[in-house]
């Protein structure tokens, strides 16, 4: 059989292979830089261990955890030091503890009582009916109030996807809490009700999925998986063309042309807008359940169409720097006992959060020192991320002095700039779900899975990267069927 051609060794693609070849089923993967894991970097140095891209996973599945122990890493897994739960939102220039019960909503000082109001009358506000497509902003100041807006969502969205709350897509961008005012006409009353059914799904919800890492950092993962496929992964490879052939596609590369069975696109949309791709052109629309033997596949390259992959270019991906630093201990006045701090636009500080890395998981810092992780630029502040790298840390150190009373200077500092970092999901990202479907259905044998489709986080990609497995094995199932 010919191979699966997985373009991208990011944790999506990694993940894809891994399970493909578990089943006896031949890949390659082809990445375009010459490293494999995308977003994820981490950098051990001098007794600090810094994460640039994610610093946690959520296992809001029991597919990640699944993948942790097939790829042999439950003995390198790291929890997070149960103390380190807290998180903080900056209110009045200092960081204020979430609220971990109903009491501790009821007493903080995080929100007015008028914001404590509108929490109680949430589950009398009636439901939206007209079928409109909101951002998250609107639909906050519809069920809840401007302030919950201002000081909570506007830093949650910062935390999430580095993202304008305003721009981002209710549906799209946050699809339970739809799913929440749709199935129970409340967000309390779905959290309240809808716990069965999560439970029995077997989903965690982010705010309360286990978190953990590796004891190397996150990079520990796509290392072992790009181990166990050995050299099926193709690195310095970038995929310039797709051409659909008569039994399945042509991959043509910076380094030459290749026959696969399918193709797994998991890279980023930005490059996805690059390729050529040349499909079938009596190729009739059709689903993948329809089966392979009523599907039409060109024989001949006049049969052939080029596709029009350009408009995955509009979809906004905003820089991020990340700035990581470290501190002797007797340098913070703060204890920094926690997961972090996420910080509201209103609040005026350039950084958009900051994660106590070294309060999260051991040996990320040397004794007596602590790691603290800083994100600049996304939509809030763009042209910020790319400062050089000088300007960042002055940047990061003012807010940390004002926020955290850091006062002496990083023992410990390294930026990393993400040109491109996360994609938005804004008001109107369904064109490009839908693109993508009418693609896949119009070009047997080509699959789109990863960030820019299934949703952003960690966890995310994993879980789409186990699920275009089955999809793929049941198309070759089809397909060889067929032959
Ligand atoms: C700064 C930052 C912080 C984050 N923090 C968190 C966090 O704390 N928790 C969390 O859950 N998530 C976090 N995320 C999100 C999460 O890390 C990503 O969504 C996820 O890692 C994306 O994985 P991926 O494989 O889909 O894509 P990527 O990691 O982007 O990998 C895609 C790969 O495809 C390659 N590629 C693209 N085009 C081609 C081509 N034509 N040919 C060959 N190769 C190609 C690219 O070079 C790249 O290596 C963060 C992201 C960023 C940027």
């Amino acid at each position: 059989m010919k191979p699966v051609a997985i373009i991208g060794a990011g944790i999506t693609g990694l993940t894809a292979a891994f399970y493909l070849k578990r089943k006896g089923i031949p890949v390659t993967v082809y990445e375009a830089s010459g490293r494999v894991g995308g977003v994820i970097q981490s950098l051990r140095q001098d007794g600090w261990l810094a994460e640039f891209g994610p610093n946690t996973l959520l296992e809001t599945s029991p597919k990640i955890g699944q993948l942790v122990r097939d790829a042999g890493l439950q003995a390198r897994r790291l929890d997070p030091d149960p103390k380190a739960e807290t998180r903080y939102v900056v209110r009045y220039q200092r960081p204020i503890a979430m609220p971990g019960s109903p009491l501790g909503f009821l007493t903080t000082k995080l929100f007015t009582a008028g914001a404590k109001l509108a929490v109680l009358r949430e589950p009398f506000r009636p439901r939206r009916r007209d079928g409109v497509e909101e951002s998250i902003a609107q639909f906050v100041v519809r069920r809840l109030n401007q302030e919950f807006l201002d000081h909570a969502i506007d830093a949650l969205v910062a935390g999430i996807y580095a993202g304008d709350p305003h721009r981002l897509s209710l549906t799209h961008a946050f699809p339970k809490l739809k799913a929440l005012e749709d199935n129970y006409g409340s967000l309390i009353k779905g959290q309240i009700f809808g716990a069965g059914a999560r439970k029995r799904s077997g989903e965690v919800a982010k705010d309360r999925a286990p978190k953990f890492s590796f004891d190397e950092g996150l990079q520990v993962l796509p290392d072992t998986l790009a181990t166990r496929l050995g050299d099926a992964v193709k690195l310095n490879t970038t995929v310039t063309k797709l051409t659909q052939t008569a039994d399945g596609w042509r991959v043509a590369t910076s380094n030459g042309e290749s026959e696969h069975s399918a193709v797994i696109y998991c890279g980023t949309a930005f490059k996805l807008a690059e390729l050529k791709m040349m499909c079938g052109r009596a190729a009739l629309p059709r689903s993948l359940e329809i089966g392979a033997a009523q599907q039409h596949r060109p024989t001949e390259d006049k049969e052939l169409e080029p596709l029009d992959l350009s408009p995955f270019s509009e979809i906004r991906y905003p820089p991020v720097a990340s700035v990581v630093l470290g501190f002797r201990r007797e340098d913070v006045a703060h204890p920094c006992e926690g997961f972090g701090m996420l910080i509201p636009k209103i609040e005026g500080f350039k950084i958009l959060g900051t994660i106590f890395s070294s309060s999260l998981f051991p040996n990320r810092a040397p004794t007596g020192h602590l790691t603290l992780t800083s994100y600049i630029g996304g939509e809030r502040y763009p042209e910020l991320a790319l400062l050089p790298a000088e300007k960042l840390v002055a940047l990061t150190c003012e807010d940390l002095r004002v926020l955290l009373g850091v006062t002496g200077k990083p023992a410990f500092q390294h930026c990393v700039l993400y040109p491109k970092a996360i994609p938005q999901y804004n008001v109107g990202y369904g064109r490009y779900r839908e693109l993508m479907n009418k693609i896949e259905n119009k070009a047997a044998g080509l699959f789109f899975a990863g960030h820019y489709r299934d949703g952003v986080s960690l966890g995310d990609t994993i879980v789409s990267g186990v699920n275009i497995v089955e999809r793929v094995e049941k198309h070759l199932k089809i397909t060889n069927g067929r032959e």
